[in-house]
Formats: structure tokens, sequence, C-alpha cells
């Protein structure tokens, strides 16, 4: 019996043994098949992609894995792409090693939608071509386009491009159509669905099929009869289903984005309609959209706009459903696409009017504290409630008409003030940025550490009085008091803004707690929609059968079948068995903590950073290298790593990566600031690293100082330079000086280009003859660089930046002071830039001592001839009048010369600070009095050059100017004009013409 025992009990534990093994070996070469595909993926992927469009690091996976959502994922490919072909070849290739992916256009998702832990593929830039079609209705249009970029293109035809998300300044094309994404006034009649013509895209299988092409048509039902056959047959279930048809009907009736898009089925009879029209909302679930033919609307020439303030939320809806009522004319319903009188109605409740310190809510609040206003208890202020009304006409006698019968409407005891239009744009201009000051305020205000949400839920508008306060409340009571509800009350679609913390499991907890009761409110009691406008995701992806249905969602289910049969394309989003997704992969949003005490602004302002993208459109390295968005991401990463001790293998190999991608190439121009919502200028941060990174190398700060201390000598050293490069020019003729330069480059030494000026013998007050009689006094501040250099050899004209300059201001009667010492000056950004901030200040300092006298304390203007350093000067010299050449022009010498045009083609560019500084007008207007043919080439922002830095990383400088040169040669440019000498190199060297200074125009146009 023991001997059985014993017996049974051994053989069972070398079964077990061995069934371990088997499982171990099993389950190890389960993992390596893992391995091997992604690897196999790569190698094929090589042979279509250039290897510097594969990421696979740690850091540029980091990078793209960041979208605007609250969700992290990292990718363990990124591929860039850049055409159609090579799409369809990449997707095969995915298809062949059953390897899933995901699309990325711009990356401004709030759902989640955009992101992958798999492979991520970039349709963004490379994808920017557009053809507009007859008398302008129409315009054909690659995914990579920005939404506002495509409205620059139809505003001097008088059109529009319909659908209007409020991110239409950084989204894409792509990215648009695939969200549905829609604003304030495209509602649901113009909203990519209804305005889609046809669409091209590519499947899966790698097949391109053009739905608006009869001949790809004709191929694809050859090709591929059974998707047809499908697609016909699930047209004819769901038409066959009377409530579900009913019900798709009803629900799209209103913005709907909750799941894949079902109306197609109902609404169009022709398959290839129904292909087309199913990409829109489908988050990249089904295939690639390579372009899209959509309809354009006309744009309205008489506007105006009103904000109500209302005693109560539910009046200002009731209001709203009244207003809905308001029908205008056929016409409207040409220009715009619906009937309405009024074109949209925002809805901005007590909490958003507070985040933005709206002017009327303040005095509304002293009203309830003095107890004036009737039924309100003190301190009570969560009543009152504005809607933002506008309506549009098309001429100025139908826009009064309008506005009167709308305030006819709006009951007049339901109003905290008297309401009014306003047709004066500065008057509703405001309205508008309280609005749209609403995300920033509330993000910007949001204590560090948590998250910014943007909920996004609709209701049919004769629910909106009763639906509305139940939402407000229901927020309130799980604890979001300070949240805002906001949004487009016109279409139903309201906003709610969260600040919500997932650092720890009741958070997340109470954020799941909500979401349950909001998903119960809106679909359960009103039959609204969980997402109006930003998309399923990840982060709706449960809810999506609990909102439509089993029929609808097997529908649903059905349609991504026919598209992508393996399920490689975006999986989880949309469809995801795990109920709890929404609270999964949340992004952590650790606190930037660099060890300096206190904590410096620049630094305080970039934790408010959402990581929304809307910087990236003007990021000159983003797709070279790091984006601004991304920098920050990967800066949070390291520095929590570093404060944990989680991971320090990472954290090196982050920081190491770090320094080409994230620090030497950023150009800390700080156009990222410009269309940054919380205005974080990421070029304040790269300049931190370098600072902290100064501390760890003192040798090159030495270096550094000493130079700062003998200035004049290091450029008299430079000049020297200057000419032996020149010389060598001369001798050995452009290709071989490029090629013998370009080998040194890479070595380390700074690269030479033909656009190189030669040498200016240090100027001095005594070259230049002095005016007399001449009352008019100004100081001119060469910048070092013009301090040193001339013309370039092959440069059409002869005389340096300095003598023009002081020609044209004599020419205007003002006599020249030069600043003493000028030889030993500098505004200081070359310390800057490089992070040593005490040498850039002492440098500054010196420089406005001596500005100080040259200008008797004030009295005389001080002009700078070069933009970027007058930037810096204005930023740290407060006590003067500063100008840059344009500018000064504009406000001092232009009533005192005589202006005539050139006949001649110019290419204007705008830098950075000019931008920065709010003056690219003046340069415009200046280029408007010399020439009528001003071109601004399209597509070029920072030109890479940032200093010494096109010297030193050449590629930043060729990457921002590859849009350049092919312009200037379409258009026939022959010759480029700036304010500032650096940029000018570059732009020369990248262009195939010369770019010279403004001045130089300006004097051949004047006497
Ligand atoms: C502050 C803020 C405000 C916003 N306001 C609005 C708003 O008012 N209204 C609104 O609707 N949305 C809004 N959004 C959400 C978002 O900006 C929009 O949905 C936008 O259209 C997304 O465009 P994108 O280029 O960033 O696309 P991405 O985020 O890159 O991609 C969106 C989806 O489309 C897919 N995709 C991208 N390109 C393709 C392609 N060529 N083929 C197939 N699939 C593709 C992606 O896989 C992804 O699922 C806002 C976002 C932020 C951060
Ligand atoms: S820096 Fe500004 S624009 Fe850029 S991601 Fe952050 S918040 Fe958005
Ligand atoms: S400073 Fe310039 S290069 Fe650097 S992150 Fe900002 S926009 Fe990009």
């Amino acid at each position: 019996m023991y001997d059985g025992f014993l017996f049974f009990t051994s053989y069972y534990f070398v079964i077990l043994i061995i069934i371990t093994i088997f499982a171990h070996i099993i389950i190890r070469n389960s993992q390596n098949t893992n391995i091997m595909n992604y690897s196999a993926l790569l190698d094929d992927l090589k042979a279509i992609v250039p290897s510097q469009q594969i990421y696979t690091d740690e850091l540029r996976t980091l990078g793209w894995g960041t979208d605007a959502s609250f969700y992290r994922m990292i990718p363990k490919v990124v591929v860039r792409s850049d055409d159609e072909q090579q799409m369809s070849g990449i997707v095969r290739l995915c298809a062949k090693h059953h390897i899933p992916y995901t699309f990325r256009a711009a990356g401004t998702s709030l759902s989640g939608q955009s992101l992958s832990d798999s492979v991520l593929i970039v349709a963004g830039k490379s994808w920017e071509k557009f053809t507009i079609g007859e008398g302008q209705a129409s315009i054909r249009l690659q995914p990579g386009i920005v939404g506002s970029r495509v409205n620059q293109i139809l505003k001097p035809f008088g059109r529009v491009f319909p659908p209007d998300p409020a991110s239409i300044g950084a989204a894409m094309v792509g990215g648009i159509v695939n969200n549905n994404a829609s604003g304030m006034n495209c509602g649901v009649h113009a909203n990519s669905d209804r305005m889609m013509i046809s669409a091209r895209i590519v499947l899966t299988d790698g097949t391109i099929l053009d739905t608006g092409d009869e001949n790809r048509r004709n191929q694809f039902r050859q090709t591929h009869p059974e998707f047809i056959s499908k697609i016909e047959a699930l047209r004819d279930e769901v038409r066959a289903n009377q409530p579900l048809a009913e019900r798709i009907a009803k629900k799209y009736s209103i913005k709907n984005v909750t799941g894949l898009n079902l109306r197609p089925l109902i609404a169009y009879d022709d398959p290839f309609d129904i292909i087309a029209h199913s990409m829109v909302g489908s988050e990249g679930t089904l295939a690639f959209l390579s372009e899209v033919n959509m309809k354009t609307l006309i744009d309205y020439k008489f506007k105006a706009s009103a904000m109500i303030y209302f005693l109560t939320m539910k009046q200002s809806c009731e209001s709203v459903v009244e207003l809905k009522k308001l029908k205008a004319t056929e016409t409207d319903l040409e220009m715009s696409g619906e009937d309405l009188m009024v074109k949209s109605a925002e809805m901005l409740d007590y909490m958003s009017l507070a985040s933005v310190d709206d002017p009327v809510y303040l005095k509304y609040k002293e009203d309830v504290d003095a107890g004036r206003i009737e039924g309100v208890a003190t301190g009570d202020y969560h009543n009152l409630t504005a809607l933002l009304v506008e309506t549009k006409a098309v001429d100025h006698a139908e826009l009064e008409k309008k506005m009167q019968t709308i305030l006819e409407v709006i009951p007049k005891d339901h109003l905290y003030i008297p309401a009014e239009f306003s047709e004066d744009p500065a008057v509703y201009g405001k309205f508008w940025a309280i609005r749209s000051g609403i995300f920033p305020s509330v993000g910007g205000m949001r204590p560090t550490g948590t998250s910014c949400l943007i909920e996004d839920v609709a209701f049919h508008v004769e629910d909106l009085p009763e639906a509305t306060v139940k939402l407000q409340k229901l927020i309130a009571d799980h604890g979001y008091g300070d949240a805002c509800i906001y949004g487009h009350a016109f279409e139903g679609n309201y906003h709610f803004i969260l600040n919500q913390s997932f650092a720890t499991d009741d958070e997340v907890e109470r954020y799941e707690d909500m979401m349950k009761d909001v998903a119960r409110l809106v679909v359960e009691e009103y039959d609204g929609s969980l997402k109006a406008e930003h998309g399923t995701g990840r982060n709706m992806a449960p809810f999506v059968k609990y909102e439509w249905g089993e029929d609808a969602y097997q529908a649903m289910k059905q349609l991504k079948q026919i598209f992508d049969p393996e399920g490689l394309l975006n999986p989880g989003v949309i469809f995801n068995d795990d109920p709890k997704c929404f609270i999964q992969h949340l992004k952590p949003l650790p606190e930037l903590t660099y060890d300096i005490d206190p904590i410096p602004v620049e630094v305080k302002r970039a934790n408010k950073c959402i990581e929304c993208g809307f910087c990236e459109v003007n990021c000159m390295s983003c797709g070279l290298t790091l984006s601004s968005r991304m920098r920050i991401a990967a800066q949070r990463e390291i520095l929590s790593l570093e404060k944990t001790g989680q991971n320090p293998e990472r954290a090196e190999r982050l920081r190491k990566q770090y320094r080409y991608y994230g620090d030497q190439t950023c150009a800390a121009d700080g156009l990222c600031a410009t269309s940054c919502p919380m205005k974080i200028n990421t070029g304040d941060i790269t300049h931190l690293v370098r600072q902290l990174g100064v501390s760890s190398n003192p040798t090159a700060y030495n270096i550094f100082n000493y130079a700062s201390n003998h200035f004049a000598g290091v450029k008299q050293g430079l000049r020297v330079v200057l000419d032996m490069a020149n010389l060598g020019h001369t001798i050995l003729g452009t290709s071989a000086m490029n090629g013998i330069c370009g080998a040194l480059n890479k070595a380390g030494i700074p690269l030479w280009n033909p656009a190189m000026p030669k040498k200016r013998s240090q100027p001095k007050q005594s070259d230049f003859k002095p005016l007399s009689d001449t009352p008019l006094k100004a100081v001119y501040f060469p910048s070092c660089i013009n301090q040193m250099m001339g013309v370039s050899k092959d440069a059409p004209v002869k005389n340096t930046v300095v003598d023009e300059m002081v020609k044209l201001m004599n020419k205007a009667g003002y006599e020249v002071i030069f600043p003493k010492g000028m030889e030993k000056m500098c505004c200081g950004q070359i310390w800057e830039s490089k992070g040593m901030m005490d040498i850039a200040d002492r440098k500054t300092a010196e420089l406005e001592a001596a500005l100080w006298e040259a200008s008797n304390h004030g009295e005389y203007p001080v002009v700078c001839d070069q933009s970027p350093c007058l930037h810096r000067m204005l930023k740290k010299i407060t006590k003067m009048k500063l100008y840059e050449p344009a500018d000064f022009i504009m406000t001092y010498l232009r009533d005192r010369l005589t202006f005539h045009k050139v006949d001649r083609k110019i290419a204007l560019h705008l830098t950075c600070s000019m931008r920065e500084m709010q003056l690219t007008n003046s340069l415009i207007d200046l280029a408007h009095l010399c020439s009528d043919n001003v071109y601004l080439p399209e597509g070029v922002g920072c030109c890479g050059f940032a200093g010494d830095r096109g010297f030193t990383h050449p590629e930043m400088n060729k990457w921002a100017l590859r849009k350049l040169k092919p312009q200037i040669q379409e258009k026939g440019i022959e010759v480029g004009y700036s304010n500032s000498r650096t940029c000018e190199i570059g732009l020369q060297n990248h262009s195939g013409i010369p770019y010279m200074s403004i001045v130089y125009l300006v004097n051949e146009c004047t006497d």
C-alpha cells in the first residue's frame, strides 16, 4: 500500500516536472515568437521606410506614446510614414507578422485612441497636400493638414472647412475625420459625415480604394467582391430591423461618437458610400484614411454675438430650446448647411465664469452677498449661467432682424442684466476669449500632479433644462465642487472639466463611480450620447453596448469584422472586453522637481502642462527629434525616476538620449509657447536643463566666462576664422569647401556653408561723418554678429548691414550714436542659450549701462539690427525705448522717407523673436511699402538656426527649412528679407536665393 502510494506520488511528481518543463518551453517560445515578430517586422520595415523614420529607443517611444488623453501606452515601434504606397506596405507587413497597429495624426485625442503598446504609425507632417475643387465648393485633403490651415487655404475664397473642433489649430484632418470631431458651429449638420464626398483609404490588406474614383471602385468590385457583399448584407440587415434603424436615426439627430458610425448604413445605398462614411468617427479601427474629399461652406460677412446672463441654469436651457426653433432662410441652408437663425449658443456655468474672472460674475457675487438677488442665499453663486449666442447674415439689414428676433425670444425677467448683441469684433471677440479661456484657466489652476479631464456628453435639446441641472448636481455630489460645465448648448453637448488625481485607489474609485453615474443619467434617463465629439477611445469603450443596446452593438462588431477581420487595427479602442479599461493605463503626471530653490516660474508653468500637443504645430524639432510636448513628458519621466529611485538604469538611458534629442536639438526659440493654452515655453525648460548641466561642466563655463570678459578679442579671432573660410572658399570653390567642412563637422567642428559672410572690421563712430544741424538722434547698437560679419562671397550687395543702417538713418535725418565700448558688448543671448544665465545677465547689464548713457538717459530711441537680440534686450532692459529695424523704421523713419516700390518678388522671413514680440506686422507692412509681391512661405516657422546651432547642428536648420526651397522656386522669388543675420545665413543656404536684412530693401526703395 505504502509502496503503491510512493510509486504513485513519484510518478505524479515526474509527470508534473515534465509538464512544467514543457510549459516553460512553450511560454518561452511564445515570448520569443513575440519578440521575433517585432524584430522580423523591423527588418522588413527597414526595406520600405528610411531607418531614421523608425524609432524603438526608450525616449522617442515614450514621447510618441504621449497623447492629450489621461492614458499612457508606450509603443514598441514608432514608424513615421511618408506616402500612400509606403503606408500600404507598412500595413501589409503588420498583417504578415500579425502585429497590431495604431495610426496617429496630431495626437490631440482625449479618450486614449491615438495610443498603442505595439506599433504606432505616424501620418502627420508629410501628408499635407490638398486640391481645391471646382468653384471652391469642395477640397481634397491629405490627413496631415492641420484644420486651421485648411481654413487659411479657403479664406481667400470666402469659404470654410466645416468641422470646427476647438483644437483646430493643432488637430489634423485625419484625426478630425476619424474622430468625427466638431465644435461650436458645425453641430450635426456640417460634421465630417455630412460633409464628406468621398474617401481614399488603405485597407488592412494594403489595398488602396478611392470611393470617388469609378475605376478604383470597379477594380475593387473585382478584387473584393466579398467585402462589398458583406457591406450590402449588413446594410440590408440593419434596415430590415426597423426599431434599430429608427434608433440609429434618432441617436444621430444629436452629436454622437460613441462606438462606430452606424448612420451610413441607413443613410446611403451605395456600398462605397457606406465604406467611406463608416471611416468617420472610426478612430483608426477600420482602415487608414489617405485622402478625403469634403464639401466646403460659405463664410458669412456679417456676424454678431451676445453674452446673455441668466438667473438660473434651467432658464438658460429653456431659452436654448426656444432659440433652436427660430428658422432662418434657404440662403442659410445653402451657406451653412442648416437653416437656423442662431449659429451657436455656448453655455458657461458659474464655475466656468469664475475660472476666467468674468466681470459680470464678479458683480453678481457682490450682489448676492449684499442680498440684492431675490431668493438667493449669501455665498451661493451657482445659479448664474451665461449663454454666448452668435448669429450671422449675408447683409446688415438681415443681421439686425435676426438679432432683434433672438432677443425677443428671451424672457427679460430671466436675465441678470439686459441682453444686447455686439457687431464689433473687438467687443464680441472678448466674449469668445472668455469662452476659449475656460479650459486653460481651469487647467492652469489645477493642483500639480492632477490631470485635467474634459468629459463630453450630449442630450436632446428638449431635455436640456432638466438634464443640465441634474448633471451639475451629480458632479458636485461626487465631490467635484470645482468642476466647470460649459459647451455647445445649442447641440445639447456639454463638456465638464475635472481636476482629477489618479495617485490613490480612492481617487480612481471616485472617478469610476462618477463616470458610472454620469452614464446612468445620460443613457437611462435621457438616451443621450456618452461621447458627443471626443471619440470613444478606451474611455467609453466599456459603455458602448450599454448606450446603444445589443443589436446596434452587434452591427458595429460586424462592421469592424468586415474591415479588420484579424483585429489588428487599434485594439482596445471602441471595442474592449475589459469593463475597467477606462481606468487602466492611467497616465502619471509627476511634478517637475528640479533641484532649485525657489522653484522658477517657468517650471511652475510647465507643471501645468496637460500634454495636449497644441505646441507641436510650432515646434521646429517635432519630427526631427522630440517635440515640445515630448520634452516635457520626458522630463517628467526622468525626474520622477530620479525622485523615486525606481529603475535607475532606465533613468540613465533616458537622460543620455535626452542630451541630443531633447536638449541639443531644441532651438530654445519659444515658439511652442505661442500656441500653448498655458503659454508654456519649453525653450525655458531647455535653458534650465542646460543651466543645470553647466554646473557639472566647469571647464565649459570657464571658457565661456573668459570669452565674456575678453569679448572684443574673441570677435577679432572670429574675424580671422571668417577670413580664412572665405579664402578657402575662393581658392577651393563651393563644392570642395562643402566636402571638407562636412567631414570636419562630423568630427564636431561647426559647419561652414556657402552663405557664410566675409569679415567686417570693427565699426566705429569715427567711420561715419556726423550729420550737421539735425535735432533727431537715435542710438544704434549693431549686434555683435553684425559688428563682425560683412557680406557673403556671392552676395548681390556690397555694403554691410551696419553701413546700410547708418545710411538709412542719416537719409531720414537721424544722427546715429553708437554706444561706447560696443566692441565688448553683447545682449547676453549667446550665454543664455548655453544656460549660463549669470554671464548672460552680466553682459546685458553692461550693455544697458552703455545704452543708457548713449541715449541720454532714455531720451533717444535705441535700435538694434538683430531681432533675437532685441527680444532678449526687451525682456531685461525696461527703462529705454528699444526697437528692431522694421518697427524702428515704421515708427521714426517712415514719414521722413519717400517710398517707391521695386518690381520684384520677395520673400519675408518672420523670425521667432518677431512673432513672440508680436511685431510681425511691422515687418510685413514695411515690406508692402517696398513691393507688391511679398510672399510669406508656408510651413516655415522657426528656421532652426538658433544662434549658433545652425553651425553645430546643421540638421536642425535643414529640417526646419525643408519646405522653403520648393516654394521659392515655384513662385520665382528672387530675394528674401528678414532681420536676423544668423537666420538669413541658414535661409540663404537652404533656399538658393540671397536673404538679407530688410534695411537693404528699404534703402533701395526710398529717397
Ligand atoms: C484642449 C483640447 C480641446 C479639444 N476640443 C475639441 C473639440 O472642441 N471638439 C472635438 O471634437 N474634439 C476636441 N478635442 C479632441 C481632439 O483634438 C480632436 O478629436 C481632433 O480631431 C483629433 O485630431 P488629431 O489630429 O489630434 O488626431 P489623433 O489624436 O492623432 O487621432 C485621432 C484618431 O484618429 C485616428 N487616425 C488619425 N489619423 C488617421 C488616418 N489618417 N487614418 C485613420 N485613422 C486615423 C487615430 O488612430 C485616432 O484614433 C480637443 C482636444 C484638446 C486637447
Ligand atoms: S506645453 Fe502647452 S501646448 Fe504643449 S502639451 Fe503642454 S500644455 Fe499643451
Ligand atoms: S523652444 Fe522651439 S524647438 Fe524647443 S521645444 Fe519650443 S518650439 Fe520646440
